[in-house]
């Protein structure tokens, strides 16, 4: 009982944020510091939770080879997910062409407004390392640096590592390094309990301050587009999610979606994968999911699969290209899959981090990176969209991972 209050409560702030954005206009942002110290704290907690839940998780398992089969398996669901969204993106911007409707008047006008975001976007973009300095960079040179930035991708490397050595020492010793971190792991989640009985305000502040600053008006001219983005998001979601869960992860969607509807309004209100991560285990072990598996999948997921992101990348480069007259052809489309599968691997689970995917898949097909500056006026909008869409991917391939694993062992 005292659960659907929370849920409820939650809803309600949303819904009197997007409210009190649209009636106080830019004023409301001095609502905003409750909001983003409501994200300090889920933030707060993702480093340390990732880190002892998934060595704990790691030491559980017993073996390597239980931990090999569980990554591949793993790594094939994010793969196909993603193919799929990507796939869903680019049919839907072929058929429905929302680049082909937008007047000069409003491409000049959205040009002027946003350039020098865009630009600032690029720079951003320049800095990017290439693919193998990627996964060098995986494994940390400093340990407490890899803290400090919270690097996941160390940080999950280092704690799957020690996870292992855990049990590859002796028994009487490991034994008492697993009670401690059980003992820390426990701590971590209650803090989350208790950080989530702020979440209403923290939503209702969060989402004020977006609607207030961003306006909605904006959306109207790139109408057409951003419903692209959203129908396709809200139809990867409801279709592929929920044919996962139930057929192989052997859940009805209902409840699933029931169960994970937290996390689904923090990834909207704060955009971020990586914020939403401590929400999200919390979510799916009121599933039944295990936390060997889900302090595995999720952590991992919340950076490299990103079903949304991968999506909106789809539809953004279609209707770029299509306002530029390019036409992509099997190839270039065939491109977007590609690069849209890596870059959204590559891409962090933080806010905009998909516009500087979207800039390498244009630069790959050769179509003009100013063009990020007609869609940026709707990104924040689309941004909190997609995120849910991908805080969801992790959570369903959470559900499936467990299915699959048990029932090999049955
Ligand atoms: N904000 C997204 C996330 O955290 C990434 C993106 O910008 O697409 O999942």
């Amino acid at each position: 009982m005292k659960k659907i209050k929370l849920h409820t409560k939650i809803f309600l702030g949303l819904i009197l944020g997007i409210v009190a954005g649209i009636v106080f206009g830019e004023k409301v942002l001095v609502i905003e510091p409750i909001g983003t110290i409501f994200l300090h704290l889920i933030t707060m907690i993702v480093v340390p939770l990732v880190f002892v839940s998934l060595m704990l998780g790691t030491a559980s398992l017993g073996d390597v080879k239980k931990l090999g089969r569980i990554g591949a398996k793993t790594a094939v669901y994010f793969v196909i997910t993603t193919v799929i969204a990507i796939v869903i993106g680019l049919f839907l911007a072929n058929t429905v062409q929302p680049g082909k409707g937008l007047s000069q008047d409003v491409q000049d006008q959205l040009y002027q407004n946003y350039e020098e975001k865009a630009q600032a976007g690029l720079q951003h973009m320049e800095e990017k390392p290439s693919l193998i300095e990627v996964i060098v960079d995986i494994v940390p040179e400093n340990p407490v640096r890899a803290f400090i930035d919270g690097n996941m991708l160390q940080i999950i490397f280092m704690a799957l590592l020690f996870g292992i050595v855990l049990t590859l020492i002796k028994k009487e010793k490991s034994k008492l390094i697993i009670k401690v971190l059980d003992g820390l792991n426990d701590i971590f989640i209650q803090v989350v309990h208790i950080v989530m009985k702020l979440a209403p305000y923290g939503v209702l502040a969060l989402s004020a301050a977006v609607v207030g600053q961003f306006g909605t008006d904006i959306l109207v001219t790139l109408l057409k587009y951003s419903l692209v983005v959203l129908g396709g998001l809200v139809l990867y979601t409801l279709s592929v999610n929920s044919l996962t869960v139930s057929l192989l992860g052997r859940i009805s969607p209902m409840r699933f979606f029931k169960a994970v509807k937290d996390a689904i309004i923090i990834a909207f209100s704060t955009s971020s994968s990586m914020a939403t991560l401590p929400v999200a285990m919390d979510n799916v072990e009121g599933l039944g999911i295990k936390r060997e598996y889900s302090s595995f999948v999720i952590p991992l997921g919340s950076t490299v699969n990103m079903d949304g992101t991968a999506l909106y990348q789809g539809v953004s480069a279609v209707f770029i290209a299509q306002i530029y007259g390019i036409q992509l052809g099997i190839t270039g489309q065939v491109t977007i899959v590609l690069m849209a599968v890596l870059s959204s691997i590559g891409a962090a689970g933080v806010p905009m981090a998909g516009i500087i995917a979207l800039a390498l898949v244009l630069k790959q097909l050769g179509i003009p990176l100013e063009g990020i500056a007609l869609i940026l006026g709707v990104e924040r909008l689309l941004d909190m969209v997609r995120t849910s869409t991908n805080v969801i991917g992790n959570m369903a391939c959470s559900v499936v991972i467990q299915q699959l694993e048990e029932k090999g062992n049955k």
